[in-house]
This record gives C-alpha cells, structure tokens and sequence, in this order.
C-alpha cells in the first residue's frame, strides 16, 4: 500500500471517489510510511494515530454516501501551533507540556469539517520562533534532501513531512516567513494568504500582526483547494476579512498572458547564492516566454525589513508570551513565593531564543526606547508597505528568491542569531506589509538542493499567486522530484 502515498492530493482524492482505494487504506499508508522514516526526519511531535484511524472511517461512509468534497478522506498534517481540542498542543515549547486545548483552531475545524483526516501534529520552532526548527523544545527536525541540513522554519516538521511524502498536504503558520522559507528548503509549495484571509483563531500568538496560517502542497492545485477550505471570514477572529473567497481551481487555469511581472532590483545583491540567482533568473525568463510582460521594480525599504521585523515581532511577542506564568498559562513550577513561581516556570519553561525574543521586545517598548525602537519601527513598516503599494500600481506579481541561500547545515547559524535572522530577508516583507505570498520550487543548486521562486501579489489577490504559479509548474515540472529515502 506505500505507493499510495506518492499520490498528489488530487491523484488521490480520484482514487477515493473511484472506490479503487478507502480513505482507511490512504491513511493507513501514510502512518506506515511515518513509521518507516520518523527516525530519520522527525518531522511530527506527535502521531494521532487513533484520532487519524477514526476520521478515515466516517470518510469512508460519507464517500460511500456519494459525498464529492474535495478534501474528504485525505490525511492532512497539522503544525503544533495550531490547538485541536482534546489532543496536546505544545507549540514545541517544554512550558506547554502536556497542555490539551478545550477548542480547535478555526482553519483546522474547516478542515475536519472538509473531511480531512489528521494524521499528526508537526515539530516547530518554539512558538515559532526560528528558521531552522532547531528551536525546537523537543528536537530538530532533518530536511529530507539530506538529512544532515535543516528543514527551515519555523514550520519545518510540516514542510519536511509533504516533502518526504509523509503527508500529501499541511497546514504551517507564517509571521515572517514560516511557510514560505522551508518550503523552498524542502522542495515543496507553499502559500501565505493576505493578513486576515485566514482567521487566527486558535493560532497560539507570536505576534499578532504578522502571523498568518498558511498551506503546504505538492503542486499548486493541491494547495489552492486547501487554501480554498481555510479561506474566509470568522466571527472568532475580529481581523479576518469579509471578503468573497473566488475558485482558485478556474483562476489558476487564465495563464500568463499579459500579466505584469515584476522583478525588484534590490533583491539581486551581494549575498544572494550565484545558483539561487541563477535558477530565479531563469524563472524570470520563463514567464517571459510564457507571455508575461517583465519589467524592473523597486523596494528601496527593504533594507529595513529585517530590523523592523525584529523589533515589531518581539514588541508583540513579549506582550503575547506574559500569558505563560504558570497560573493563566504554562506548567507551573511551583515556588515559596508567586515572584519565584513566575521565574522558575518561565525560567524553565522557555528555551533561550524565546528568552531572548522576550527580552528584546521588552526593551523595544519600554518606555524609553519606545519612540526610538518600536514607534520608528511601525512607521518603517507603513513605508515597507508603501513600497509595495506603489509597486502594484504597476505589475500585477512580483517575483523573486523566496531565499538567499539553499538549505544550511544543522548547527551551522545556531551561534549567530542575527545570521540566522538575515534567511527571512525575501520573507518578512511581506508580512509586515500583509500581502501575500507563495514560494514554489524552481531548481536545484550543485548541491541537489532545492531553490524557491517567491511570487508577491496585492492584498487579497490569492488567485494571481496561484494562477502565475499553475502557469510556471506546467512549463517546468521541478514540483514532481522528490528526495530519495
Ligand atoms: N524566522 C522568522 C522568525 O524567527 C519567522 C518565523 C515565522 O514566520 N513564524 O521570526
């Protein structure tokens, strides 16, 4: 039955609808396939066998019934950011250990209600914290094109499970990049929606703002139709949109003829790898002959991107994280006095770059920094946005690297954080401006690892993301290798 699990998500929702296998049968071969390659990815903190096993059997009766939802009976893997009622969430943090959320997240129950089977929650950085899921309270998650090499982060474990076929799809959540970054490391497609697309409810908060749930894929249909699920307004959620969700399916299909395409002069400068440069110029080419019209744009604010995003994301963080006090949140370590309790739970309970997150966000606004660090900050973050404001007036994409670099090696950027800060360098941007984004693979450097083409579009204008990318993977196939394991 393992073969079953090189099917694509639409591959194998044809097969379940054509009876020639049961979604009991589809998932079964996933958690054996789990089984045979946990040991050497790690990609899940948790296996919900049971939970999985159970949902496949009420697929099987709703698809016996004649039921034609497009997600029902696939398996699905979930990044342990986001709460499923009754089953532990940790988000890979040792102070939420053992911590059972009372309700699910809002784009997790869409997909239960889609018919969507969970096999699993993902590994992370530690609230998401990280490029590299080295944060991780638990342990590191290995990247499937060598294992040597992280995943990226922070959703890491979810990216290196669609990549290594442990799951056909997941779900990952991105602030600064989340998605996007281990996605291009690990081969793989990935979307960021538009800020509020997707309600936050139930996404454990690293900063509010910014934080997006986004969707991995194979392809870009499967992840258009899991988009497509999750899309869409939510009374728990006061900054989710009204806006209509179109069919992504039909507006993928429109191709790229006429479609303004354009390329920042910023993002070729020093520091960019030769092959990733290399491998996004042949991309920009390739729309080209596909009938795009290229032309030069410019962000002259992204050079501010990552100092801005740092301060704006630990501001919020440290505010997000005073919850974790071992009375409202977190495991208690309890103590003589309610001060010592706090800092022996939190002392203990958070690992060093969430401390150091913590405290940098602390001093951004404490009161005498605050006009100079976290007020400079937001007014930066109206020009990053106006930037691409103005760029939008002129092209309907924007493309680029998703990365700087390929995949680094396990340990190689833990003992320089501001290294490791410079890999979300392509990724924050778009965060801080609340557009969206998608990164898909576009090459391999001499190494055989892979390299992601990031794809910008306007506020709400998903279906351009997925339309510009269906055109790109028809022409060049790079989505259908996968590693050897
Ligand atoms: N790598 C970035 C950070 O560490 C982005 C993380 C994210 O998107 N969750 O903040």
């Amino acid at each position: 039955m393992t073969t079953l699990t090189a099917l694509s998500l639409t591959e194998a929702r044809a097969g379940l609808q054509k009876g020639d296998f049961t979604s009991v049968e589809l998932t079964q071969a996933y958690l054996d396939r789990i089984h045979a390659l946990e040991p050497k990815i790690q990609a899940f903190l948790n296996v919900t066998t049971d939970h999985a096993l159970a949902s496949a059997k009420s697929a099987d009766q709703r698809l016996q019934q004649g039921d034609t939802s497009p997600l029902l009976g696939i398996p699905v893997a979930i990044k342990d950011v986001l709460t499923t009622k009754d089953i532990e969430t940790t988000c890979a943090s040792k102070i939420l250990k053992g911590y059972i959320p009372p309700y699910t997240a809002t784009s997790v129950q869409k997909l239960f209600d889609a018919g969507m089977v969970m096999l699993g929650k993902t590994n992370t950085d530690e609230f998401a914290m990280g490029s590299s899921t080295e944060n991780s309270g638990y342990f590191t998650t290995r990247n499937p094109w060598d294992v040597e090499r992280v995943p990226g982060g922070s959703s890491g474990g979810s990216a290196a499970a669609v990549a290594s076929q442990m799951a056909p799809v997941a779900l990952g959540t991105d602030t600064g990049g989340s998605v996007r970054q281990p996605a291009a490391y690990c081969g793989i497609v990935a979307v960021k929606p538009t800020y509020g697309r997707v309600s936050r409810y139930g996404l454990i908060a690293f900063a509010s703002s910014l934080d997006s749930v986004g969707v991995f894929g194979q392809n870009i249909e499967d992840t258009a139709l899991v988009l497509q699920a999750i899309a869409g307004h939510d009374p728990c959620d006061s900054t989710s949109l009204l806006a209509e969700v179109p069919d992504y399916l039909t507006e993928m299909r429109k191709g790229l003829e006429g479609m303004r395409v354009g390329v920042p002069k910023e993002y070729f400068a020093d520091g960019l790898q030769p092959e990733v440069a290399a491998a996004v110029r042949a991309a920009i080419d390739q729309f080209e002959t596909l009938g795009a019209d290229v032309r030069e744009v410019s962000l002259p604010n992204s050079e501010h991107a990552i100092s801005t995003y740092y301060l704006i994301a630990t501001a919020e963080a440290s505010s997000n994280l005073a919850r974790y006090d071992g009375v409202r949140y977190g495991a208690r370590k309890n103590e003589s006095t309610l001060w010592d309790t706090y800092r022996a739970t939190r002392g203990q309970g958070f690992g060093s770059e969430v401390k150091r997150r913590i405290m940098l966000g602390t001093y951004a606004l404490s009161s005498g920094y605050y006009d100079a660090y976290y007020l400079k900050a937001q007014k930066v973050r109206t020009l990053i946005k106006s930037d691409f404001d103005r760029a939008f007036e002129e092209v309907d994409i924007i493309l680029g690297p998703t990365t700087p670099s390929t995949a680094f090696k396990i340990g190689e950027k833990t003992d320089d954080p501001l290294e490791m800060y410079l890999s979300d360098i392509f990724t924050v941007t778009a965060n801080l401006a609340g557009v969206c984004a998608l990164s898909l693979p576009c090459g391999f450097d001499n190494q055989g690892l892979p390299i992601g083409l990031q794809i910008h579009a306007p506020f709400l204008q998903e279906a351009r993301l997925f339309r510009a990318g269906y055109a790109y993977q028809q022409a060049t196939k790079w989505h259908q290798q996968h590693p050897t394991l």
